[in-house]
């Protein structure tokens, strides 16, 4: 009766929650690299569009989403809360464990959630084109579908090593129109100056975000979009968790503990921050974050400001990082490998509100396939961290206790990692101190 939660159409929240007026201490400001003075509005219109970085600085507790995001979202939305009673059978559990699923989104994970409202107030401030970056491909295939429902042409830089090594994820972005660079590419100054000194280059997330951003800066119709980290990005996801509260309250049970993978931390706040309020006025519930032991911002990363990319371009962020010059070793949850995590995140990781744990990525597999062979589905590398955390929560939880876990993507995109998993040739990651106390020698220093 209660195992798959399916909330009414009409019920879908037609706001996002702002937590930026609720945050326990204020969010320290984006600052200009170079004055080092907290950024302008201005500044940041040269790339993003008027609505958006309202929203960043907004402090509106609710945000009405606009009728046309209402109705894109309603091809996927809203998303199915379920029971996974045969997972908890299988481990023994003595607490009920449902995951909220995001996987059915057309692009098979929670970005929609995002990139359709940023398309849509793009395409109002008059913007023809929109430009990015992808990694392992799950933003671009997100991007590429919100412009093709608004009638948008989309650009993406793809990090060249995925682009060749992963070609399912490019054969989609360029069906749903988008124009696709393997980057470096000759498409950008930056791109072809890397081309002429190694032509055999094989690319990198940093190098990708300056090629996406360069484009945008150069071109009046064009502006440039980023999946994570941003707060406009895990507002728009907030109605994950808003949902949720739906969903749980139709069947009368209130959460003790919320899981969720961290990448640039989207997914987990989305699925969190509706619960803040509850948490603040001391109801007891939990907020868990996952990552890998091979890039483990929360749990061993310093709170200071940093670059968001490697090549300097961004605003100075104060965030757990781990350096922007750090590069994670080569693990397979390709959206969990950022040097950094979302401020709001951040920020209430130092209230001490959010409890961080870091998994290998074997064991991380493990829970995956234990997932796949109890409830059926195949989940995304990334969603097998949160997966991993639930399955531990779970069985410190007591028998009248409720775990929710954020189910972020599917993995049918994914089987060549998969593979590697059945093959024994997954190898385990612990990043060494020196690593880190390394690459933290090149954060600027700002007290
Ligand atoms: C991108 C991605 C993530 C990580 O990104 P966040 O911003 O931390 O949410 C997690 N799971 C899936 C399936 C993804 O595509």
């Amino acid at each position: 009766m209660e195992e798959r939660i399916i909330l009414p159409a009409a019920e879908m929240p037609d706001k996002w929650y702002n937590p930026l007026p609720d945050l326990p201490t204020p969010l320290a400001p984006p600052l200009d690299p170079q004055t080092r003075q907290p950024i302008s509005p201005e500044q940041l219109g040269v790339i993003f569009p008027n609505a958006l970085i309202e929203q960043e600085m907004s402090a509106e507790s609710w945000i009405a989403i606009p009728q046309p995001v209402m109705d894109v979202y309603r091809l996927w939305r809203p998303t199915p809360l379920v029971r996974a009673r045969n997972l908890e059978k299988a481990i023994g559990a003595k607490c009920k464990i449902y995951y909220k699923d995001e996987s059915v989104s057309p692009a098979g994970s929670h970005k929609p959630n995002t990139s359709v409202p940023q398309a849509y107030y793009n395409k109002m401030e008059g913007v023809r084109r929109l430009s990015t970056e992808t990694g392992a491909g799950q933003w671009g295939t997100a991007l590429s579908f919100a412009c093709s429902q608004f009638g948008m042409d989309c650009t993406v830089y793809m990090v060249k090593v995925s682009y060749e090594m992963k070609p399912y994820r490019q054969i989609l972005i360029r069906n749903y129109g988008a124009t696709i660079h393997p980057s470096p590419s000759p498409a950008t100054r930056t791109g072809a100056a890397m081309l002429e000194k190694d032509p055999g280059c094989k690319g990198s997330l940093g190098l990708a975000i300056s090629e996406a951003v360069e484009d945008a800066a150069t071109h009046d119709d064009t502006k440039y979009t980023l999946g994570s980290v941003l707060n406009h990005v895990l507002i728009h996801q907030t109605i994950v968790g808003l949902e949720t509260q739906k969903q749980l309250a139709a069947i009368g049970v209130k959460p003790d503990y919320l899981v969720g993978c961290v990448g640039g931390g989207s997914n987990f706040a989305g699925l969190v921050l509706p619960f803040l309020k509850n948490k603040l006025a001391g109801e007891k519930i939990k907020f868990v974050a996952s990552e890998p032991k091979a890039c483990p911002t929360l749990t061993r990363g310093q709170y200071r400001y940093d670059y968001g990319d490697m090549a300097r371009l961004t605003p100075l962020m104060k965030m757990h990082t781990l350096g922007h010059s750090f590069m994670p070793a080569p693990i397979h949850a390709g959206g969990l490998r950022y040097h950094g995590d979302a401020p709001i995140l951040c920020n209430l990781m130092e209230e001490g509100l959010i409890d961080a744990r870091a998994y290998f990525q074997t064991e991380c597999f493990d829970a995956a396939q234990l997932f796949l062979r109890t409830q059926g589905f195949l989940p995304a590398p990334e969603t097998s961290h949160a997966i991993k955390a639930a399955i531990e929560v779970a069985k410190e939880a007591g028998p009248d206790e409720t775990v929710v876990f954020l189910y972020s993507g599917h993995g049918m995109l994914d089987l060549a990692s998969y593979d590697a998993y059945l093959q024994g040739k997954l190898t385990n990651f612990e990043l060494p101190q020196e690593d880190i106390d390394s690459a933290l020698k090149d954060c600027p220093d700002i007290p």
